[in-house]
């Protein structure tokens, strides 16, 4: 049993085994990775550099190797407990770490992830909130459908009374191009329920997460 210490209460997720655990995303197609390989070994090519050179004979692998490993997410299970204690106050984690590829380049884009919810029967252990993050993630995606990915899965196997999710990130086709200077930031939002209905909770949501002045 995990402790779960949330920004601004300790919440109890003790008690009796886990009586329901996550249902699961879909699992994804496993990269064909002779397939990348040859490609990369094309892209090469394409750019004019020769595969067979001594430093470069071996990247189509190693490419392969990589988008394979940041495509991955890792198993686990979203298992969730009774909220015993009937905590009602918001559960907060900050400044999640996000790495993601966008899916209209394949370039990374990466920043951080605020996640909150508040909870009705049920709570999460905390660290879940950041592999549910992660899950999403590890895909070719777009930054506005990975925010709301990850807040549809809360709301649907944590069934809270709030959901919200701000992601802020970089993203290198924007950055490393010179489209934007660097450090630009995009920022998206999901909120569902009491915290996308309620003003006050949406605002104590934001200002906790440290998204307001
Ligand atoms: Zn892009």
């Amino acid at each position: 049993m995990e402790a779960a210490k949330s920004s601004i209460g300790t919440l109890n997720n003790g008690g009796p085994a886990p009586a329901r655990a996550f249902r699961g995303v879909h699992r994804r197609h496993v990269p064909d990775v002779q397939a990348v390989e040859r490609a990369v070994a094309d892209l090469l090519v394409g750019l004019g550099k020769n595969p067979a050179d001594e430093h470069l004979k071996e990247t189509p692998r190693r490419v392969a190797q990589a988008y394979q490993d940041m495509l991955t997410p890792r198993d686990f299970d979203l298992t969730t407990f009774p909220n015993d204690e009937n905590y009602d106050e918001l559960v907060l984690v900050s400044g999640i770490p996000v790495y993601s590829l966008c899916e209209h380049h394949m370039l990374p884009f990466h920043g951080v992830a605020h996640i909150g919810y508040l909870p009705g029967d049920r709570i999460l252990g905390l660290s879940k909130l950041a592999r549910v993050a992660e899950l999403f993630s590890r895909d070719l995606q777009v930054q506005e459908r990975l925010t709301k990915q990850i807040a549809d899965c809360l709301r649907d196997n944590l069934a809270p009374r709030g959901v919200g999710v701000v992601i802020q990130a970089e993203h290198l086709c924007m950055t490393m191009r010179g489209v934007q200077a660097a450090g630009t930031r995009t920022v998206t939002s999901t909120m569902h329920g009491t915290l996308r209905d309620d003003a006050r909770s949406r605002a104590e949501f934001l200002s906790l997460a440290g998204l307001t002045t």
